[in-house]
């Protein structure tokens, strides 16, 4: 055994003899909290439901309300607490209000379990009561997610204030431990960036500083005016540069560069702890001043998980827990290595991590006074007793707030106390052995994991698809998002932009039978941000350009049809690996042409590679003929085949993904197609083209046809030689479309199969129970996001009338903070609209809309020329108005006032279409009956209604929404196939095989 760990060992034994000396359980408050978290480490379930209840009750304001939600979370708890729950609902139905009051206050004091105060003068009583233990302070402000630069301000004021107030009730506070104290001020306050903006962007961390610095400078001052010290908390990974950024520039300023009282964290549950800590420290050397760095794990570790895994990302936490150990102590060793210009706060509960940080800090010689263990409030009491004890210097970390902002800390602090992994339940509540918790955690790291996670993992893949949980489709796995938090992705970005714009002027012709075509007439794409600048030009198709796209298309059917699915699937891969490859080109060509934020843009480049990937798999899926029963003598096999010549007429607000979408899905059921993108993204059309033909896609099988949907689409469409059509469009087109292919024509052998897909009037609802930090984020997202021309896009919202005004005061303020501009720069939300059509007719509505509702909120903050719209919220809307039943397709919001759900529901449900529709609610009967009764193709709970994922979220609606097809769903493919079944009397002279096989190769394959 090494010296070292002899001496953590040594150590740690003695502060578990001092923690044992004051035995006291980790869920010090007796009763109610304690019983709850003894039954939430027994079962998982109840665990999700206990802290699922907590979340909401603050929100709940009366009595009979709780109860309900009580019964909802528990009714159907079949373990040992179901009785006790059981008993307390139905007293509760008795008695509403008392026991509502009885829960609310048992919750809340859980709460001031981990909240030192409710506000300044509460959680200076804290304050004392510490330091008589000789304990110091960091003070925290909780609040709600910041979603709105009002909120943000309020912030900013909360932070001046209680600076204020502590400096004055601290007066004549000397150091805890004594000696240099001019390292470690009294007042210490905490501070969360991301609550001093509500736009942070992780693509733009320039535009971060540039509004978080002006507010943070006046915070600075005062604090080195009272002597106090400043720490920068580290929030989720997205923040983490920004934050970084952040503090490095301000403490080079002048003003501050030789102020030793600035602090930031590092968490080592990150891959790029050590690297930023490095960064960090050759910083500090170049300013020449002190700085601290808090040393933590890390709060947001299966956020961080949950979110990679759903873009994509690849994961930067470290997996299995002894890694997030084992690189806190390699930090620990850089920063007391280092001790000569940063000073080191540990922040741990874990008393090997600390153990190690004292055995390593005595062996490098470091005075113990010359850094601090901070912990947090109301978390490991014995083990501060124990520091303090053994001299060293000690800080609380207090969260200062009321209840319902503190809900979402307390439950992380629940989820800590709670966590399998977490040092605090080995030790306080599974009695794990000394010897154990104070091994080295590298001893423990395997090759496989060894945590929760790990295990679930590994189960995971020994179903290998095959269990009833996890059906064989499942196994898809979507394109990655482009990161932009990486600074590498934003100069990819960047620079993109820049190459594209070298090329604006470029032509581009059609593309029919593999031959380039040239006509007499150009038309040009426009930037709609600079309607002056002209993208590119594509040549123009006319009737003549069409009927040759037509013929070629016919004559490569033949061919196309009979070629084997493996090697149409894999040209679909080969064009999904050329978009990857050229994914930052073709998001700046989005970025000019149709006016997308780059996230936006990505987004549509991932949809059209899962598109091929997602279509190449269900096509291998239904490609080989599949027995339809299994019978002796007789073999019956069914199999698809194409329709023939298939006319895709693809919209402009997703220019690359449902053009992809529709062309991939025709070609690999073996259809040729004829491809028109929309006039205003004609450019990326063409692009499309180019990765085809770079994939190989043969002569003829995929023919460019940018035109005038009037002239060459509506010839196309009423043409006996076309098949089917794949539509995406407006309802008015697509009706069109609908009535004139269900005319059989004169030479006409196919009766026509149309995918249409139309737009939408998307309905949000609200609840009374909403988390409001979440709606108001998604409902922005939902109404603005890409200037609200998405047909999934929300366009009502409807509030329930007891959360009106608290719903519309943070969504009027939210939706004026949002950033509206040219698109080429990051962390915009909403850039222009598409064209000087769409801009007039919008103004219009907007202006008709003034009539009949009150236009409550207008953005006034946007460039002067381009087709922008600022944001528009409009109230006092009915469900009959204009406002509340045509699709708009652009950034306006109606709100619409619901007396209750069912009021709610039956607006929501009232209108022509039915594509998306949403719901935010904490009421799990709430959440049910909108499950099961909001008429729409895709329902989203607590989430945005937007950003429908290939796979996951098969997209697609009916009524006047569409024909209910589903793109990016399993049996999109079902609509450009004709099922034939073949079958074969195989018995000779009664004699047959005993059995056939399940599937046989294409028909015809063995004759070529
Ligand atoms: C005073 C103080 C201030 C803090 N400030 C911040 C802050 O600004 N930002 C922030 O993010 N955190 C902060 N934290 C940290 C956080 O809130 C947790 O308290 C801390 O991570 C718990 O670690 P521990 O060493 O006490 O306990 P341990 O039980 O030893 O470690 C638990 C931690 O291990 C990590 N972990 C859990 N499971 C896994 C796994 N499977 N694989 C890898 N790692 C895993 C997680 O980070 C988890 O929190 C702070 C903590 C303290 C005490």
């Amino acid at each position: 055994m090494s010296s070292l760990q002899a001496e953590i060992e040594r150590r740690g034994t003695r502060i578990f003899e001092l923690v044992d000396r004051y035995p006291e359980s980790i869920f010090s408050k007796a009763g109610f909290y304690q019983r709850m978290m003894e039954f939430s480490m027994r079962d998982e379930h109840f665990k999700v439901q206990m802290f699922r209840f907590v979340d909401v009750l603050a929100s709940l304001r009366r009595g009979p309300d709780i109860v309900q939600h009580l019964d909802e979370y528990f009714a159907e708890m079949r373990n040992g607490v179901a009785p006790l729950i059981q008993t307390g609902v139905h007293l509760a139905r008795v008695m509403p209000w008392v026991s509502g009051k009885i829960l609310r206050w048992n919750v809340s004091g859980m709460a001031r379990q981990f909240i030192a105060g409710r506000n300044p003068a509460e959680v200076m009583k804290t304050l004392r009561k510490r330091r008589k233990q000789g304990i110091g302070f960091t003070v925290d402000l909780l609040g709600e997610a910041v979603v709105s630069e009002q909120e943000a301000e309020e912030y900013a004021t909360r932070c001046f204030e209680l600076l204020d107030v502590l400096a004055a009730e601290t007066r004549g506070w000397t150091d805890p431990v004594g000696g240099i104290s001019e390292l470690f001020p009294v007042v210490n306050l905490s501070v969360k960036i991301s609550a001093l903006y509500s736009q942070m962007d992780p693509g733009n961390p320039a535009d971060a500083i540039a509004h978080l610095a002006p507010k943070l400078r006046p915070i600075l001052r005062r604090a080195k005016e009272l002597g106090a010290f400043i720490n920068f908390d580290m929030e989720s990974y997205a923040h983490k540069n920004a934050t970084l950024e952040l503090f490095r520039t301000l403490f080079m300023e002048p003003e501050f560069r030789d102020w030793p009282h600035a602090g930031i964290v590092v968490q080592a549950y990150l891959r790029d702890a050590e690297k930023d800590l490095r960064d960090l420290i050759a910083w500090g050397r170049s300013r020449g001043t002190r700085f601290t760095v808090r040393l933590v794990k890390g709060a947001y570790w299966d956020y961080e998980k949950i979110k990679s895994k759903q873009n994509g990302w690849s994961i930067p936490v470290w997996l299995q827990k002894p890694e997030s150990d084992a690189n806190f102590e390699k930090v620990t060793r850089i920063l007391l290595e280092n001790e000569a210009i940063v000073t080191s706060a540990f922040g741990s509960h874990n008393v090997r991590s600390i153990a190690y940080a004292q055995a390593l800090a005595e062996q490098l010689d470091i005075d113990h006074h010359r850094f601090e263990f901070q912990l947090l409030y109301g978390m490991a009491g014995p083990v501060k007793r124990a520091l303090v004890e053994m001299g060293y210097r000690v800080r609380e970390y207090c969260p200062v707030g009321e209840l319902l902002p503190g809900m979402s800390y307390l439950v992380r602090r629940l989820l800590e106390n709670t966590s399998n992994e977490g040092f605090l339940r080995a030790k306080f509540s599974e009695n794990m052995s000394a010897e154990t918790l104070l091994r080295d955690p590298r001893e423990l790291v395997h090759a496989g994991g060894n945590g929760a996670v790990a295990r679930a993992h590994r189960q995971m893949h020994q179903h290998n698809g095959a269990s009833l949980d996890q059906p064989p489709i499942d196994t898809y796995e979507n394109a990655s998002l482009v990161n932009f938090v990486y600074r590498e992705s934003q100069e990819k970005m960047r620079d993109a932009l820049r190459e594209v714009q070298t090329r604006f002027g470029r032509k581009y012709p059609l593309t029919i039978g593999g031959r380039r075509v040239w006509t007499q007439t150009l038309m040009s794409s426009l930037n709609p941000s600079r309607p002056d600048e002209i993208v590119g030009y594509v040549a123009e198709a006319g009737i003549a350009e069409a009927e040759l796209a037509l013929k070629a298309a016919h004559d490569a059917f033949e061919n196309w049809s009979r070629t084997p699915f493996e090697e149409r699937c894999q040209l679909l891969e080969r064009v999904s690996a050329i978009l990857d490859r050229r994914r930052f080109e073709l998001s700046a060509v989005e970025v000019f042409e149709v006016g997308k934020p780059w996230a936006e843009a990505d987004g549509d480049i991932r949809e059209a590679m899962d598109f091929c990937r997602f279509y190449a798999q269900q096509m291998r899926l239904i490609g080989r003929p599949r027995l339809t029963q299994q019978v002796p003598g007789e073999e019956s096999y069914q199999h698809y085949w194409p329709r023939g010549v298939a006319l895709v007429i693809a919209p402009w607000n997703f220019p690359m993904a449902i053009l992809c979408g529709m062309v991939t899905a025709a070609l690999v059921t073996g259809n040729t197609v004829i491809m028109k993108p929309a006039e205003p993204s004609a450019i990326v059309g063409a692009l499309l083209m180019e990765v085809f033909e770079e994939a190989g896609v043969p002569p003829g099988v995929l023919n460019f046809l940018p035109g005038h949907g009037s002239v060459i689409g509506a010839h196309l469409v009423d043409h006996h030689d076309i098949e089917m059509i794949a539509f995406t469009g407006s309802r008015e087109v697509g009706l069109r479309i609908w009535e004139s292919a269900g005319k059989t024509r004169p030479g006409q052998h196919e009766l026509k199969r149309v995918v249409c897909e139309m737009g939408g009037k998307n309905p949000v609802i609200v609840d009374s129970d909403a988390d409001l930090d979440e709606t108001i984020v998604d409902t922005i997202y939902s109404a603005f996001g890409y200037q609200g021309q998405k047909c999934s896009a929300c366009s009502r919202l409807i509030v329930l009338a007891e959360n009106y005004d608290r719903v519309m005061e943070r969504l009027i303020a939210a939706a004026a903070s949002l950033r509206v501009g040219n698109p080429e720069e990051p962390g915009i939300t909403i850039g222009p609209v598409i064209d000087e059509k769409a801009y007039r007719r919008i103004l219009e509505v907007i202006e008709r809309g003034k009539e009949e509702a009150t236009l409550a909120f207008q953005g006034t903050d946007f460039p002067a020329t381009g087709y922008f719209i600022p944001p528009t919220i409009f109230t006092d809307v009915k469900p009959e108005m204009t406002l509340s039943q045509c699709e708009i397709f652009g950034p306006v919001l109606s709100v619409l006032k619901a007396r209750d759900l069912d009021d709610a529901i039956a607006i929501a449900n009232d209108t022509d279409y039915a594509l998306t529709a949403g719901f935010f609610s904490r009421s799990p009967a709430n959440i049910e009956r909108a499950k099961a009764e909001l008429v729409a193709g895709n329902v989203y709970v607590n989430r945005s209604c937007t950003g429908a994922v290939v796979g996951r979220h098969p997209f697609g609606g009916f009524k006047m929404s569409g024909g209910g097809t589903k793109a990016g769903g399993a049996d999109y493919l079902l609509n450009f196939v004709v099922p034939r079944v073949v079958t074969e009397n195989i018995m000779r002279h009664g004699f047959a095989p005993e059995e056939t096989p399940p599937y046989r190769n294409e028909f015809g394959s063995n004759l070529s």
